[in-house]
């Protein structure tokens, strides 16, 4: 029997880039993007000095690569301050008071911080942290809104050559003492709250429970935000406004190695215990630099906005090193997307006069859910670029993307990439790649990507397999932070020298790849594999359905039967008609084989708190009844608990 993955769905819908944004675009052809693509694998010493010179460096590297499989050095003797190459040099020149944030909070605040003033704000900061005894190398726990403060924070460290582990400020207590325990860190910034669905997040009375269980941390600081009382511990928590009253504006950045860490940073955990990824510097902002160059098209005249939180990957790369270090303007947002309503992103988008945005399909797909009312309202024509990241995006939820906010003139990228990988991976180039809804398309430079099968052989077109990394890249995580077991087994140990993603994939005869699941959710059933990814998109590409989660349940015949839980779109009721009605729909796009055994209609699906669909929870509720896995990365343990009640009724 094959162990490959099988794949049913066949996308032909295909949107080349306009001969507009092709003229202007970097990289403006297919051919000129595979000659590069050739050179950047074939001799990644030339292709990836070229691009890490664009960068300031206080000591040129002697050595581009150092390679041992699994480790890697990037840029070795190299030195650089990763702050200074995102804030001083902007500083020093002619973008001293261009905006580099356009902050808005929540309730309406807002604030607009240029260059000067950001290299003001960081070199206070980090004149606070050394006042605390911040030293090279120590572990500072970030936790805080999404403010501009988050990024000074950020950068002060890196400027100071301390680690930053930044935690989402949605995660509880329990969760801040794993990543306090994990990393040892011994000082901690963090704000009395901050502003999500009209209501305050309290991060410090998270952070104040913590630290009961926690006693490595010397210092607190708190920046307010929110205004409410909270408690300060007298010797260990003092206030933003009042440091950085008592420090001077000015600090000298000094160099660190370019292998010197970065930071420390939690993945999702949608499939199981977060791992904590570990960042260096020179590598890493070289590719979070070089992608938004020619992925993003970054220009100096864009305004750019990643709705991200800076508590994920997508944030520290796509919203601090990457955008600032191209020294663009960017748009900053506190708060939940449909506050006060589902509109609130595209009347900033209009306010602002956004020009690229990056989003997550889970966001999509929550707009899509909402009505095409609230996008129609505002003029969204100042957008040229789209992107999205996190998840496949369903095929139906990429042409709604395409035609309500781009008004079918923008490209959309679709980045595959992972906390570990730093910087995106899989990816259209705007100006050259022909897009088809659905996949990440094309291998970036420096990205040697494959699939291969079980025994390492590489799939035909369409067959799927396993997706690998067979060449090291800049960007790479270098290790789990305090695990070098764990990271070898995790990442590396399926194949010889080669970097496992996790992900299930296919190519098709262009080259492109598809994206089919996560390998853990694959679905056997009757001796065929199944990625998830095909089967949802084929649900969600019914109109009634907005969003969908599927999963096997053991079953004596089958081996696994399909099991698929459905949200629909506002004003649509679950009917047995309906079910019946999805369950052949799904037999006409992919095949008999895929037809869900059981559909259930959910009202919610269970998340990780950066908006992933959590399979392996549903996996385990239909197996036993039960949720005994961990949750600590969900978002809403309620969403759970209401299937749970449904399964046991119906
Ligand atoms: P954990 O590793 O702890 O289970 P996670 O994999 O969700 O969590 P991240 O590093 O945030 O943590 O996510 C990377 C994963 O997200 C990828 O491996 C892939 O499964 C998915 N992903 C990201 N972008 C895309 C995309 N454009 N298309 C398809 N899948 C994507
Ligand atoms: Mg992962």
């Amino acid at each position: 029997m094959s162990n490959k993955i099988e794949s049913h769905l066949v996308e032909d819908r295909v949107f080349k880039p306009s001969k507009e944004f092709s003229a202007k675009a970097r990289i403006s052809s297919l051919s000129q993007y595979k000659k590069l693509w050739q050179e950047s694998v074939d001799k990644p010493n030339v292709f990836w000095a070229r691009e890490a010179k664009e960068l300031s460096w206080r000591q040129t590297w002697t050595k581009v690569l150092d390679w041992k499989a699994p480790d890697a050095k990037w840029f070795v003797g190299g030195k650089l301050n990763v702050c200074e190459n995102c804030v001083d040099r902007h500083a020093a020149g002619p973008r001293r008071n261009k905006a580099a944030i356009i902050f808005e909070g929540e309730p309406g605040d807002k604030r607009v911080i240029t260059y000067g003033q950001l290299q003001r704000e960081v070199s206070q900061f980090a004149n606070v942290l050394l006042a605390k005894g911040v030293k090279a190398k120590d572990r500072v726990l970030v936790y805080m809104p999404m403010i501009p403060e988050a990024a000074v924070a950020m950068l002060a460290c890196a400027r100071i050559g301390a680690v930053h582990s930044v935690v989402f400020g949605g995660f509880s207590s329990d969760s801040i003492v794993d990543r306090l325990e994990d990393s040892g860190a011994t000082h901690v910034v963090t704000a009395d709250g901050g502003w999500r669905r009209g209501k305050i997040v309290p991060l410090k009375d998270n952070v104040d429970e913590a630290l009961e269980r926690y006693k490595g941390i010397k210092s607190v600081v708190v920046f307010k935000r929110t205004g409410q009382d909270i408690q300060m511990k007298s010797g260990r928590d003092t206030w933003w406004h009042d440091d950085i009253s008592k420090v001077s504006a000015k600090h000298e950045a000094k160099a660190f190695d370019s292998e010197h860490p970065l930071f420390i940073l939690y993945t999702s955990g949608s499939t199981g215990k977060p791992k904590g990824i570990l960042h260096t510097s020179g590598g890493y902002l070289t590719g979070a630099y070089t992608t938004c160059k020619y992925v993003f098209d970054m220009r100096d005249e864009d305004v750019y906005w990643c709705t991200a939180d800076v508590g994920w990957i997508t944030g520290h790369s796509y919203i601090v090193y990457g955008p600032l270090a191209m020294g663009v303007t960017q748009v900053m947002y506190e708060g939940a997307p449909n506050q006060p309503d589902f509109g609130r992103f595209w009347q900033m988008v209009e306010e602002y006069g956004v020009t690229i945005f990056y989003t997550a399909p889970t966001a999509i797909r929550a707009f899509i859910k909402a009505g095409d009312h609230f996008p129609a309202k505002h003029d969204l024509s100042s957008l040229r670029l789209l992107g999205s990241v996190g998840e496949p995006i369903n095929p139906e939820a990429w042409m709604w993307y395409h035609e309500k906010i781009g008004g079918g003139r923008c490209p959309i990228v679709d980045t595959w990439w992972q906390t570990e990988t730093g910087a995106i991976m899989i990816t259209p180039l705007p100006g050259c790649t022909p897009l088809k809804p659905g996949t990440a398309t094309l291998p970036f430079f420096g990205v040697d990507a494959a699939i291969l099968d079980e025994e390492g052989h590489e799939c035909k077109p369409n067959e799927g397999g396993r997706l690998v990394i067979r060449k090291p890249w800049p960007s790479m995580t270098r290790t789990i932070y305090g695990d070098k077991g764990r990271y070898k087994k995790t990442y590396w140990s399926d194949y010889k020298g080669m970097y496992t993603a996790g992900d299930g994939a296919r190519r098709d005869k262009q080259g492109n790849f598809w994206i089919v699941g996560r390998l853990d959710d694959v679905l056997n059933v009757s001796g065929h594999r199944l990625g998830t990814a095909e089967v949802e998109s084929a649900l969600v590409g019914h109109p009634a359905v907005a969003e969908s989660a599927v999963v096997g349940r053991p079953d004596d015949l089958k081996g696994q039967a399909v099991v698929a839980f459905v949200t629909l779109k506002e004003g649509i009721e679950g009917t047995p008609a309906l079910q019946k009605e999805l369950r052949e729909h799904v037999g006409k796009v992919i095949g008999a084989i895929a037809k869900p055994d059981d559909l259930h209609f959910a009202p919610a699906l269970p998340k990780t708190r950066s908006g992933k669909i959590m399979r392996r929870l549903l996996k385990e509720l239909v197996a036993t009844g039960n949720v005994t896995g961990n949750t600590t990365t969900l978002e809403d343990f309620n969403v759970i608990a209401t299937l749970q009640k449904n399964l046991g009724s119906g």
